[in-house]
């Protein structure tokens, strides 16, 4: 199934080739070319829109405590990040879901459920970090791009989602973010973006004043409860805390370390 799946994505991919060539763009910090067929404030655009669906749906937690932490520590982040001037949110969503995710753009959400596995700031950093890298590194954009090249659809149009699901953009707009079957429930990024994002997201927590280091023990806390991994959908099903993923973030701790800076505030 996915060799079948994998050959028909070639196959596509070969016959819009001329078109893909015409919307690349590179990733900010890794230099990787993308497919991009969405434009930055189409992206910008469509995150707002599918943010005021998700906050019509979600209950936000009402913990000053809380709201206070996530907000601190993700705008430390955004303040160091390559896009310091994307209009960043942090939401706290209150469910007993280890999860956590992004919209293009810069609006983060943390569910509550994720919280008991980071027991200090620079620990929830790994995660605030991971999901600004992946608003930074365009991800969601460039899954739509994919999909977008994968069914012939050349440009996004008029944004779409929500009551209109099903027009072209909206559309691709809904299966990329997985909106129209649950808002809020997106579909996982591929394993390289999440890599891109765990090395981008280490680099982020170093330049905002967290110890990278501290990345090993939220990941360690998130493997050793045995039963998260029991109750999908969770950040673990989309994030697995593998060894082998800890083991990657191991091997850049020292070359994120090299970002550090101490903070001020
Ligand atoms: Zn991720």
């Amino acid at each position: 199934m996915k060799t079948f799946r994998a050959r028909l994505f070639l196959i596509l991919a070969a016959l819009v080739l001329p078109l893909l060539l015409a919307y690349c763009a590179t990733t900010p910090y890794t230099g990787r070319t993308q497919i991009m067929m969405v434009s930055q404030s189409e992206e910008l655009a469509l995150g707002e829109q599918a943010a005021r669906e998700i906050l019509k749906e979600e209950k936000l937690s009402q913990d000053p405590a809380i709201n206070a932490q996530v907000r601190r520590i993700g705008e430390r982040i955004a303040a160091v990040s390559s896009r310091p001037d994307f209009k960043w949110e942090f939401f706290v969503i209150d469910k007993d879901v280890a999860n956590a995710f992004v919209l293009p753009g810069g609006k983060v959400f943390v569910y509550t459920g994720i919280l008991k596995y980071a027991t200090d700031d620079a620990e929830l950093a790994t995660v605030m970090g991971h999901e600004v890298a992946h608003a930074l590194l365009r991800h969601g954009a460039e899954r739509m791009s994919m999909a977008m090249a994968a069914q012939g659809v050349g440009t996004i149009g008029a944004i779409a989602i929500g009551g209109a699901a099903g027009s072209g953009a909206g559309q691709v707009f809904a299966q990329s973010y997985g909106l129209a079957a649950n808002v809020g429930v997106i579909l996982p990024f591929s394993r390289r973006q999440e890599e891109e994002a765990d090395h981008v997201g280490l680099r982020l927590m170093a330049e905002a004043g967290y110890d990278p280091a501290k990345a090993l023990e939220f990941w360690q806390n998130m493997a050793d409860d045995e039963d998260a991994a029991k109750r999908p959908p969770t950040f673990l099903s989309t994030h697995p805390a593998t060894q082998d993923r800890i083991e990657n973030i191991r091997a850049l701790v020292p070359w994120a370390r090299g970002f550090y800076r101490p903070r001020t505030s």
